[in-house]
């Protein structure tokens, strides 16, 4: 006899997971080796202001990227902000939607107007054709996103800076240890940030970094992480405080040194995701290049409701009822949140992709905190939540509250 499966905790069953599992659940390296660091910082008494632990991570990222200058920063966000005021920007830059807030939020917050240009429906990124239809007189940047560590058009992008005269940033928060045609993320554009924070690849607890291949602009920047010092009693230009600390520095070094392992096991855990949701109509896994270096640290899956008969939405419910917390990075899209949702009620219509792909896309749990049993898992629940799509669908309709907000 067959054994029939236990009900979906969606339907009044029991969740198959005992606790939740997450997305962008820390990698964490030796323990040993991390508390040697901080109780190594904590005997020196230096705990901040560019200590031994910060310049040795600054140099690990060099060695890693091949990037001259590498400066670490308290988080990416600041990073970008402390970035974007270095290049002396002036006006609109533009940016994609289909990002996390941060990428918009650095540009407004210095006072610059962010012109979101939409992405492209294969790469997922900024596409360079629209992005040259927005440049006007007023336009001083371009900020490209390397989403998923997939790089960001950079080489077409930065043919277009250089025809019109204009700047390029990346934010490749989620880029760190990645390639594009054969040259690592972080060499691109006039500058580049990452993101260390405790749920991107290799953590800080909070923490990024700027790189760039310019000398000049290198010691502007460094100077404007620390207030503008450079000497006890010497500031001589405006800063402010984006310095990393020791601690973070502990963590990022310890988490340097685990960084292939990460990577090896978020690669066998996308192909074991793969693997377990071969052949399921619908459901397709967002590739990653084979050829290029990746972290493959986001597990990407678009759902074809047209196929699946179930929404993204309503597959993710079931899902958290599961306890399993997938999400829907980056719905709805930054141009659908305040405050640029109340500036331009309407540029939603010129952002087709970026509305299509945010109701499409479910990113999984991935990393060293998931084991294969739970992978496993989580495949067989995509499989029967899709099968059982019909008493899902007629139980959200009675349960709103368990519906996730549109
Ligand atoms: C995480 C993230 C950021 C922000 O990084 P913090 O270090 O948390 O400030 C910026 N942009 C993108 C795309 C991100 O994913």
């Amino acid at each position: 006899m067959l054994s029939r499966p236990a009900p979906l905790a969606i339907l009044g069953g029991a969740p198959r997971f005992s606790q939740n599992v997450y997305v962008g659940t820390p990698n964490i390296g030796d323990r040993a080796a991390l508390t040697g660091r901080i109780d190594d910082a904590l005997n020196r008494r230096w705990l901040t202001n560019n200590g031994p632990l910060v310049q040795e991570f600054e140099r690990r990222l060099g060695e890693i990227t091949g990037v001259e200058h590498c400066i670490a920063v308290c988080n990416a966000t600041t990073g970008l902000e402390i970035a974007l005021r270095g290049l002396d920007l002036t006006g609109e830059v533009i940016v994609p939607s289909f990002t996390f807030i941060a990428t918009v939020h650095s540009v407004s917050w210095l006072g610059l107007t962010p012109v979101f240009c939409d992405v492209d429906p294969v790469t997922h990124n900024l596409d360079p054709a629209q992005v040259e239809k927005l440049i006007t007189p007023r336009t001083s940047a371009i900020m490209g996103v390397h989403l998923w560590g997939r790089g960001c058009a950079p080489t077409e992008l930065e043919a277009i800076a250089k025809k019109h005269g204009l700047k390029l940033i990346f934010d490749a928060a989620h880029a760190f240890g990645c390639s594009h045609d054969g040259r690592m993320i972080g060499s691109f554009g006039d500058l580049e940030v990452f993101s260390f924070h405790a749920t991107k690849f290799v953590n800080c607890l909070e923490g990024g970094a700027i790189l760039c291949r310019d000398a000049a602009l290198a010691d502007r920047l460094r100077k404007s992480i620390n207030f503008g010092f450079t000497g006890y009693d010497k500031v001589v230009s405006l800063g402010i405080n984006g310095k990393m600390n020791e601690f973070s520095a502990a963590m990022g070094l310890t988490s340097l040194d685990a960084m292939d392992k990460i990577v090896a096991t978020n690669r066998a855990n996308w192909h074991l995701y793969r693997d377990g949701l071969a052949g399921l109509p619908g459901v397709a896994m967002t590739p990653y290049s084979e050829t290029d270096r990746q972290n493959w640290h986001y597990v990407v899956c678009e759902i074809d409701e047209e196929i699946t008969g179930l929404s993204r939405d309503d597959l993710l419910a079931a899902l958290w009822a599961e306890r399993v917390i997938a999400r829907r990075y980056f719905f709805p899209g930054c141009h659908a949140m305040e405050p640029y949702r109340s500036l331009d009620p309407d540029i939603g219509k010129a952002l087709p992709e970026t509305g299509k792909l945010s109701r499409k896309l479910l990113q999984l749990p991935n990393g060293t905190a998931i084991d294969s049993a739970a992978i496993h898992q989580c495949c067989d629940l995509i499989r029967q939540i899709i099968a059982q799509r019909d008493a899902v669908k007629a139980r959200l309709a009675e349960h709103p509250e368990l519906a996730l907000a549109r």
